[in-house]
Parts: structure tokens; C-alpha cells; sequence
């Protein structure tokens, strides 16, 4: 296993694999790797002959008051995971050479797409976001790209900004990665007290009631989601929950195609988001 700084190495690195016609993989992450982060490695690992682990804190999608400088690193930690899970080259760039003296451009992906959800709460981040991934992907141009189905929003923002701007990379969607109880696994989890990691598994169990009265045939508000959280989570702040068309992601009242019921919700100092997606053109509707 390599580890990386240079952006120019990793070109070079990388088009010798492509020429000898090897498929490259890359899971983008920003670090403080968990068992969530190994279950998109071990899935690109399984799709792809190389694999590319790129760790970067991307300062700008994170907004003011927001945990950048405070955000978790261990990078001795990572690189063990890295090197245990056969990860071929960890990318690990410096700030200064993403984000060249000057740099004056930033990809926007407007429509529905980043007028709800997280994208209301926290402006600038999916220009953050698809600025930072178009670079990592043009950087190392990989068959396939791998991203986790808890954020939502991110993985649909930088699926329609491959095919907007022609790129040639697979984007692939990972599921949700839980812990026993049902949190969703993040590296924002160890900012939560005992006690909020406790109650903290309720707002997956509220978007999961959600879901099955759904399936059930039910009018589900997202007054509903917020009673459910607020009722078991009193300390809870919901920026958002609702029921969101899954390609477009704007509201839905009437459903009729697949949805994804979705929340961003503060507990003490944790801002987590879950979400879990109905599909509603099987027969049976799946829950996911
Ligand atoms: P991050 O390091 O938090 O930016 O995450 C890197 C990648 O891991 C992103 O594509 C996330 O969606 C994905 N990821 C993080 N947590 C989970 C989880 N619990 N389940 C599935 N994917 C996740």
C-alpha cells in the first residue's frame, strides 16, 4: 500500500494501472475511518482491480460554526485500516495542493436537487461537496466511484454532476451502515453524551415507523416524524424530516413514485441525518 500526497503522483500512478487495463475504484471519505467507511472499501474492493482511499477534510463544505477545525482525525489509525483492507494507494492530499493559489472555480448543481433537505441548512455545502469530488474524480478518473446511501442528498448531487458535466466514472450507492440498535454509524457519533447515545437511535426508528405506514397505504406528514423524534429525543433540534421524491428530491405529499423519508436532527452537539428509502415501483414495497 502507497500513500499518496502528490495529485501529480496519483495521476501517474493511476494511468499506469488504467494502461495495463486494470479497473480503478475510489472511495472518497474524509478520514477517522469506521466500519461503514470498510463496508464501501470492501464492496470496491470486490468491483475494481485497484483501490484508491482518498482522505481530505474538505474546508469548503463546511460553513461557518461548523466542527472543520474541530472535525475527528487519526491517520495513523486510517492507514492500519487501509493497509488490513487491501487498499492499494491512500490519498491523502495537502489543502494547498487541492485548492491551487487563485482558484476561483466551484461547481454549483442547482434544481430541486439542493433546494431541500440538508442543502436549506447548510448553504454552500454541496458546492463544497461536488467541487471537491469533480476534482478527486478528475484526478484520478476511476471506473467507479463509491458513496453511502446516509448521504442521501450527496450521493444524489454528485451522481447528476457526473453525468452533467460528462464524466466517465460509475457512481455507486453503498447501504447504510448501522449500528446494532439502528444508529447510523458516523464519526459525528463521538460527540454525543451516554445518555444522547441512547436516545440518539429513535430518529432512525421514527423514519423507519414512517416508512412502514407508508407501505401500509398511509398519509404520512412530517408532522408525524417530528412528533415521533421530539416525543422520545425532548432535547432534539430537527433542522428537517420529511418525505422527499428519491431522484428529485423536493417534497412529496401524494406518493406514487419511490421516496426517501429523510431527517437532520442536532442532539447536543451531534448534527446526525439518517434516512431510509420506500420503493414503491415492486409490488411489495421495499424498505431500505
Ligand atoms: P465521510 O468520511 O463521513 O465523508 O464519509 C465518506 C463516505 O462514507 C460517504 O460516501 C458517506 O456517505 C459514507 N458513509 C459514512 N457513514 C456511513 C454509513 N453509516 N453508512 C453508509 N455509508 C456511510
Amino acid at each position: 500500500m502507497k500513500v499518496i500526497k502528490e495529485p501529480a503522483e496519483v495521476r501517474k500512478t493511476v494511468n499506469r494501472v488504467r494502461n495495463s487495463g486494470r479497473s480503478i475504484g475510489v472511495v472518497p471519505t474524509m478520514g477517522a475511518l469506521h466500519k461503514a467507511h470498510r463496508s464501501l472499501m470492501s464492496r470496491a474492493r470486490a468491483e475494481n482491480d485497484f483501490l484508491i482511499v482518498t482522505i481530505f477534510v474538505n474546508p469548503t463544505q463546511f460553513g461557518p460554526g461548523e466542527d472543520y477545525s474541530s472535525y475527528p482525525h487519526n491517520f495513523k489509525e486510517d492507514k492500519e485500516i487501509c493497509s488490513r483492507d487491501n487498499v492499494d494507494v491512500i490519498f491523502v492530499p495537502d489543502k494547498d495542493d487541492i485548492y491551487l493559489q487563485g482558484h476561483a472555480t466551484t461547481v454549483n448543481v442547482t434544481g430541486g436537487l439542493t433546494d431541500y433537505m440538508c442543502a436549506k441548512y447548510r448553504p454552500g455545502h454541496y458546492s463544497g461537496v461536488a467541487t471537491i469530488v469533480a476534482k478527486l474524480l478528475n484526478i484520478i478518473k476511476p471506473h467507479r466511484a463509491y458513496f453511502g446511501q446516509k448521504d442521501y442528498q450527496q450521493f444524489r448531487v454528485i451522481e447528476r454532476m457526473t453525468v452533467d458535466l460528462n464524466m466517465n466514472t460509475e457512481i455507486v450507492m453503498c447501504p447504510i451502515v448501522r449500528e446494532q440498535d439502528g444508529l447510523a454509524v458516523s464519526s459525528r457519533n463521538r460527540y454525543l453524551t451516554k445518555a444522547q447515545r441512547r436516545s440518539a437511535p429513535y430518529i432512525y426508528k421514527g423514519l423507519k415507523e414512517a416508512a412502514l405506514r407508508i407501505k401500509a397505504g398511509e398519509a404520512v406528514e412530517s408532522k408525524y416524524i417530528y412528533e415521533f423524534i421530539m416525543d422520545k429525543i425532548p432535547e432534539a433540534k430537527i433542522d428537517y424530516a420529511g418525505v422527499f421524491d428519491a431522484k428529485k428530491l423536493t417534497p412529496v405529499s401524494n406518493i406514487k413514485n419511490d421516496v426517501v423519508i429523510a431527517a437532520a436532527v442536532w442532539v447536543g452537539k451531534a448534527r446526525l441525518i439518517d434516512n431510509v428509502v420506500v420503493k414503491t415501483g415492486e409490488k411489495q414495497w421495499r424498505v431500505s
